[in-house]
C-alpha cells in the first residue's frame, strides 16, 4: 500500500484497508473468538466512505499537446519556479498506486502511474476538491485548483514532504495517524486507551459478547478515537436530524438570576439574534435564561437557517427535496436540530467543518501571492515563454 495522504484533509487514501487489517490483527491478538461481522461492521467505514477515500485527483502542470499531465519525473526541480500556474489542471479518476517507496497514484482510464511530489504534483480526494472549489469560489477565485496548486508550490518549495502542505494545521487527530512508513494503527484510539498492540479490553469484551455499546461506538468515531477525520464529508445528516431528540426546552434551567434581556419584546430579541453572526454568540444568548430561551424557541429555525455557515449548508437540490417532504408533513425543516446534529452527532459533518477550516488556511496563504502567481489572470495573457515546457529537463 502506498503511503499517500490527501493534501487537503491529511487523510490516508487507503485507510479503510489499513483499518480492516488493524482490526483483524488486534482482535485476534486479544481474543481467540471470532467477532460477529455485523458487530465488527460498526467499527468499519461504510461504502460511501471507502469510495471517498479512494477516489482521487492529481493536480499539476498539463501538457496540452498530448492531453496528459507532464511526467512528474521529467520536471526539473530547479525550474519549478517558472511553471505558469495557468498550465495547471486536475487529473480526475485517479486511485492509489502500487509503489510504496515513491508514493504514486494510478490514472484509471489510461493505467498510467504518476509520482506524487510535495511541491508540483499534490493529490487530493475528489470529495475534498469539491469542498475546496466551494470554499475558494466563495473567496472570489475563478480557478480554485490553480490557487491551491500555487499555494502548495509556495509553501512546499523547499520541503521534501509529500504528506501535506507546510504550515497547514490539519489537526492533532490527523497528525496522530501520520508515521514514517504507514498510517499509525488506530492511532487516536490506542493512544487514548493507552494500548500499544491490541484493542482496549472493554472493546474486546464487547466484541466477544456480540454487542457494542453506543457509548463505545461514539468514542470510537467521534470521541477519543477520532475516526471522523477519515469519514466522507458529503453525508448530510437529514435522517439523523429528524431522529435527534435535541430541543432547546430540554436545556437545563439557568440560575435564578434575571437578565434585563427578558424585559425586551421578542421582536427585538429576534433582531439581536439575527445580528449575531456566529452560533457560539447565539448559544450564549440562549443560555442567558430559560425565559429568553422560551421567547426565542419559535424563531430559532429561521434564525439558524439565516446564520448557517457555508460548511453546514446542504446542496440546494437535496435541501429542496427535504424541505418539501417536511412541509408535506406539516412542518418546516428543523434547522436548529440540523445544526446540532452537524455539530455534535455527524462524523461526516465534523470532518466537513474541519476541511473547510483547512481551505480557509489555504485562502489565507493565497493572500500573500499575486493573481498571476495564483493563475487567476486571463489565459489569453499567457506568456508562452513562461510555460511549463521550460521546466522540462530536455
Ligand atoms: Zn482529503
Amino acid at each position: 500500500m502506498a503511503d499517500c495522504y490527501c493534501f487537503l484533509c491529511g487523510g490516508n487514501a487507503e485507510v479503510s484497508q489499513i483499518l480492516d487489517i488493524d482490526l483483524a490483527r488486534m482482535f485476534s491478538a486479544a481474543s481467540e473468538k471470532l467477532p460477529d461481522p455485523a458487530v465488527m461492521a460498526k467499527l468499519r467505514f461504510g461504502a460511501h466512505d471507502k469510495l471517498f477515500q479512494r477516489d482521487l485527483c492529481l493536480i499539476g502542470p498539463f501538457d496540452d499537446s498530448n492531453n496528459v499531465l507532464f511526467d512528474p519525473l521529467q520536471i526539473d526541480p530547479d525550474a519549478i519556479y517558472s511553471i505558469d500556474a495557468r498550465t495547471v489542471r486536475v487529473l480526475d479518476d485517479v486511485s492509489p498506486g502500487e509503489e510504496h517507496d515513491y508514493a504514486t497514484v494510478k490514472h484509471r482510464p489510461t493505467g498510467r502511474d504518476y509520482a506524487i511530489s510535495g511541491n508540483t504534483y499534490p493529490f487530493v480526494h475528489k470529495g475534498c476538491l469539491r469542498i475546496l472549489h466551494d470554499a475558494l469560489a466563495a473567496e472570489g477565485y475563478e480557478y480554485p485548483e490553480r490557487a491551491f496548486w500555487a499555494v502548495v508550490r509556495h509553501m512546499n518549495i523547499d520541503s521534501h514532504a509529500i504528506t501535506g502542505i507546510e504550515g497547514v494545521n490539519y489537526g492533532r487527530e490527523i497528525e496522530m495517524t501520520h508515521d514514517d512508513e504507514v498510517v499509525r494503527p488506530l492511532a487516536n484510539f490506542l493512544e487514548a486507551y493507552q494500548c500499544k498492540d491490541t484493542l482496549p479490553k472493554q472493546l474486546v469484551q464487547e466484541l466477544e459478547a456480540g454487542q457494542l455499546s453506543q457509548a463505545l461506538v461514539y468514542q470510537y468515531w467521534l470521541g477519543v478515537g477520532a475516526m471522523w477525520v477519515h469519514v466522507s464529508p458529503h453525508w448530510f445528516p437529514y435522517q439523523q436530524t429528524f431522529a435527534n431528540p435535541f430541543a432547546l426546552c430540554l436545556l437545563p434551567p439557568q440560575s435564578a438570576a434575571h437578565s434585563r434581556l427578558e424585559q425586551l419584546p421578542v421582536e427585538l430579541l429576534v433582531m439581536i439574534s439575527e445580528e449575531l453572526d456566529c452560533f457560539s454568540d447565539i448559544a450564549l444568548l440562549l443560555l442567558v435564561s430559560k425565559t429568553v430561551r422560551h421567547m426565542l424557541i419559535p424563531h430559532m429555525d429561521a434564525i439558524v437557517k439565516e446564520l448557517a455557515p457555508q460548511w453546514m449548508i446542504p446542496p440546494s437540490n437535496e435541501l429542496a427535496v427535504i424541505e418539501r417532504a417536511a412541509h408535506a408533513q406539516g412542518r418546516g425543516f428543523p434547522w436548529l436540530k440540523y445544526a446540532h446534529t452537524c455539530r455534535f452527532i455527524s462524523p461526516s459533518m465534523r470532518n466537513r467543518w474541519r476541511i473547510f477550516g483547512i481551505c480557509d488556511q489555504i485562502a489565507g496563504f493565497a493572500q500573500d501571492l499575486s493573481d498571476e502567481e495564483l493563475g487567476q489572470t486571463p489565459d489569453s495573457d499567457r506568456d508562452e515563454d513562461m510555460d511549463v515546457d521550460d521546466a522540462m529537463t530536455d
